[in-house]
């Protein structure tokens, strides 16, 4: 199967394949900034090899700033995405769909996409507040490692999805650079070049 592309746009109006699982995933088992394990034991952040160097370098650049994060939750099967909204449902009903994305629509699907958690002073927490230094870091230096935070705040009604300032998605440095900089999401960058052959797919 030919991995997504980089600028691959994943919502509710757009979904992916119950079948599509990135080909080039690699278990970051082995990186220090994996804490997964004091969630779930079975469960190890996966990532599409072609990206994790700029996971690495943002973490790394990050670091020498004193911000530190670590990589939670990467790429998701869209089997599991149905486990997690199956969860959610039983505790929450209905308004589980405003927490989680549909099975097909979440991005982690596409192996591009991950949330950050943090682990200070030995102690876990996937708790991220939009006003935390390190979500504000990301939110402002992320896209020159090909990052965008994908679901800011303001633009829920656009995205279709709660602003969650946790959650990271590469789409490649040219791309991310401008949607940075114009203060647009992926929603509207498509919206503004409908029919453009800036769109690769
Ligand atoms: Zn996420």
């Amino acid at each position: 199967m030919s991995e997504l592309s980089y600028d691959v746009l994943v919502n509710n109006d757009n979904l992916l394949s119950p079948f599509y699982c990135p080909s080039n995933l690699i278990v970051t088992d082995d990186n220090e900034n994996n804490f997964h394990q004091y969630k779930d034991p079975t469960l190890k952040p996966m990532i599409r090899e072609d990206i994790y160097p700029y996971i690495l370098k943002m973490m790394e650049d990050a670091k020498k700033e004193g911000i530190f994060f670590i990589l939670d939750s990467g790429y998701r099967s869209y089997e599991y995405q149905k486990v997690l909204l199956d969860k959610l449902l039983a505790q929450l009903g209905d308004s589980a769909y405003q927490k989680i994305a549909l099975p097909g629509a979440s991005e982690h699907q596409t192996g591009l996409a991950f949330d950050v958690a943090y682990y200070n002073n030995g102690v876990y927490s996937d708790d991220v507040k939009g006003d935390d230094k390190e979500a504000i870091w990301l939110a402002n230096n992320s896209y020159r490692y090909g990052f965008i935070l994908r679901y800011p705040k303001g633009k829920e009604h656009v995205t279709g999805f709660q602003y969650e300032p946790w959650h990271f998605r590469f789409v490649g440095f040219e791309l991310a650079k401008i949607l940075f900089q114009e203060d647009i999401t992926l929603e509207e960058y498509y919206e503004r070049n409908k029919g453009s052959s800036r769109i690769l797919l």
